[in-house]
């Protein structure tokens, strides 16, 4: 983390992601109870809170949740008492909080609240990409979605004052761009003393009633007067342009970019001097200005849309235009739905980029001035006209050198392969996701959402009565264990479903950042909270379970295959710590490939551990054609050791190195 995020310098300009604009924007707000699950592209704001709690203990108090759901009832409760609360969640995390959060809209709250929710357009680092905005929507929130990091800041001090304002929780968009792109902030000051006194009056009543659905309508119309008024939606252009170009988020430095170059190649296209060219950031994406869109839209006969995800804006903005056609004459709207705003993923889909907002503008307004494109996949520094990309070497995504999860994947391979009745395996979400590709062997049958594996198991150790013989096996992570699994295992005990859970515990939220969850123990701002055991609380399940090292394959491996015989719920732990973590902790010896004993072009497979196993640290030497292991980037856990079928690859003990010294 960058610790200029907690300087109490007020003035000064510092360069911020973000994510860390949006922790000192909150700090600045007074934010006095902060509660997360971790989720990319917005881990590093809980993180950088739980920093200041430590400088501020009485102001402050963070937590990392054990999921997102208990992480919004958490901050709502700081929020019934009065006190300034912020939760923060990827958009995935959304939908597991949403059932509370509909419910919260209707009930109200009292502290400011503020919910930011981190969309991941072209999915860089989830499973899935999803737009928040429509969940927001429902709730009937108010979504703010900032474009850098000034803005970031800004935005979460006026959402406290808006939330309080209007009595309800309101809505941070944020996407992996701003999150994570650093840009200049000036600091403000930071309150001084302890927090307010914490209460709820006898009074106070925060039930969830269905005529608390009316006062969101109307609390809705008092942001709707907000948003028409909001310095946060930027303009640039002239008072009555001819082509207005509505840009959400980054889309707005994109587009601003992209107008100048056009500007600049105007009159060389004859398209005369694009001084009508009006960009409005629409920073307040729900409720949509209206009087102020209105307003643009008395002069501008096109205009262009541009947002991530999906078109969200562009579909209002339709449904404005209709509204409004007597008045406002034939208005053309260009976006994802006309084909204008089309990104790498296909229309309606992905990240945006300078390039991509570049051709969106030039295609609305000069069609016929741009070559076709072969690709628009990957983002270039600088908009091209004849789509010449810059070409990267690919990289496959894997399991880092070391990781644990590989030779779990390849043990439970090996089990089912002994077992020989096709069994299934299924996955979820966290590092071992990347299971579903080479890395892990192609291991995952089926993939959706945080501990929906262990449910989907329990749901087909059932169908043994529609003639269903296949093995289950549900694979979970440590941290996806405490957050959505132990309800599929009380189910899978309750209903006396078959299958088998493999607890993948490398002790650690790892995907993330190596955040604490209940089974580590330690708070988020580094407090000694005892752990809560994976194994007493399956113990009170009353389900069976055994430990094994993923490391010791063979053992793995049998133990894997006589729980498939067993019938009924069946838990194995495969631990063994983060290949990340253990590499900071031990000092192991050094693992090299016997040159003499590698069967090179005729080992099984064919140069099986470079090709097949495929850890990073394995690699080919095509000259001599004999495997080698890169040391740079061995972490020397020793798994390739007993999978070599000719015993070349070793590790060097004290007394090689010595021979090898004397020899030289
Ligand atoms: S010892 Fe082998 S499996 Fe382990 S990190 Fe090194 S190369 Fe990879
Ligand atoms: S598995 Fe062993 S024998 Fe086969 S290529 Fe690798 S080091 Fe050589």
């Amino acid at each position: 983390m960058n610790a200029e995020v907690l300087l109490d310098d007020a003035g000064r300009e510092v360069l911020l992601t973000g994510n860390e604009a949006v922790a000192r924007g909150a700090l600045e707000a007074g934010v006095n109870y902060a509660a997360s699950y971790p989720g990319s592209p917005t881990a590093e704001i809980l993180e950088a809170l739980a920093q200041a709690q430590k400088l501020y203990p009485d102001r402050l108090y963070t937590e990392w949740s054990v999921n997102e759901k208990v992480a919004m009832e958490g901050a709502a409760a700081a929020s019934f008492a009065g006190l300034r609360s912020l939760t923060i969640m990827k958009c995935d995390g959304l939908n597991v909080a949403f059932d509370f959060l509909t419910s919260l809209g209707l009930s109200g709250t009292r502290g400011g609240m503020v919910i930011a929710v981190g969309d991941d357009p072209s999915a860089h680092s989830s499973a899935k990409e999803e737009d928040s905005r429509y969940l927001g929507r429902l709730a009937h929130l108010a979504i703010w979605e900032p474009a850098d990091s000034q803005q970031a800041k800004e935005m979460v001090k006026a959402a406290f004052d808006l939330s309080e304002q209007m009595g309800q929780p309101v809505m941070l968009r944020l996407t992996t761009r701003v999150c994570h792109a650093a840009t200049n902030a000036t600091l403000g000051p930071l309150p001084k003393g302890p927090a307010p006194q914490a209460i709820i009056a006898p009074t106070d009543k925060f039930i969830t009633w269905i005529e608390g659905h009316k006062a969101q309508e109307e609390r809705l119309l008092g942001a709707v007067q907000v948003a028409n008024r909001s310095n946060f939606n930027r303009y640039l252009g002239p008072d009555q342009p001819e082509i207005l170009v509505v840009a959400c988020g980054p889309s707005f430095h994109y587009a601003h970019e992209a107008v100048e170059e056009l500007r600049a190649k105007a009159e060389d296209w004859g398209l005369g001097s694009l001084n009508g060219i009006g960009i409005l950031q629409l920073a307040t994406a729900w409720p949509l200005p209206e009087e102020l869109l209105l307003g643009y839209l008395k002069s501008a006969r096109q205009v262009i849309v541009l947002e991530e995800i999906e078109p969200f804006v562009e579909d209002y903005l339709l449904g404005l235009v209709a509204r409004n056609s007597s008045t406002l004459g034939q208005t053309v709207v260009y976006g994802k739905h006309s084909g204008h705003v089309a990104s790498s993923n296909g229309i309606g889909l992905g990240e945006l980029n300078p390039e991509l907002v570049y051709r969106a503008i030039a295609k609305a307004i000069a069609p016929g001035a741009l070559a076709p494109v072969a690709s628009t996949a990957t983002p270039s520094s600088k908009p091209s006209e004849a789509g010449e990309q810059p070409s990267f070497p690919g990289r496959d995504l894997a399991f880092c050198a070391g990781c644990p999860h590989r030779a779990s994947f390849w043990a439970l391979r090996s089990a089912l392969e002994l077992d020989g009745r096709r069994g299934i395996i299924l996955g979820d979400i966290g590092c071992y996701s990347l299971a579903k590709g080479r890395t892990g062997f192609n291991a995952f049958q089926t993939m959706h959402a945080m501990g929906s594996g262990a449910g989907i198991a329990s749901g087909l150790g059932q169908l043994w009565r529609f003639g269903f013989s296949q093995p289950v096996v549900a694979v979970v992570g440590d941290s996806t264990f405490y957050h959505a699994v132990v309800p599929a295992l009380i189910n899978g005990r309750y209903t006396q479903s078959n299958f088998l859970c493999i607890i993948l515990d490398n002790q650690t939220t790892a995907m993330t950042g190596h955040q604490p969850h209940p089974g580590t123990g330690g708070g988020a701002a580094g407090d000694p909270l005892p752990p809560v055991p994976m194994e007493q609380i399956i113990s009170g399940l009353g389900l069976p379970f055994t430990i094994l090292d993923p490391f010791d394959i063979p053992k793995a491996t049998a133990g894997i295959y006589a729980a498939l015989q067993q019938p009924g719920v069946q838990i194995l732990i495969l631990r063994q710590t983060c290949a990340l973590i253990a590499t900071k902790r031990e000092i192991r010896p050094e693992v090299y490939v016997d040159p003499d004993l590698c069967r090179g072009y005729n080992c099984s497979c064919f140069n099986f551990c470079s090709r097949v196993f495929a850890c990073p640290g394995n690699i080919w030497d095509d000259q001599r054609g004999v495997a080698s292991i890169d040391q740079s980037v061995c972490n020397r856990c020793g798994v390739c050791i007993s999978l070599c079928p000719a015993g070349a690859i070793k590790t060097r003990t004290e007394e090689d190195v010595s021979h090898e010294q004397l020899a030289s």
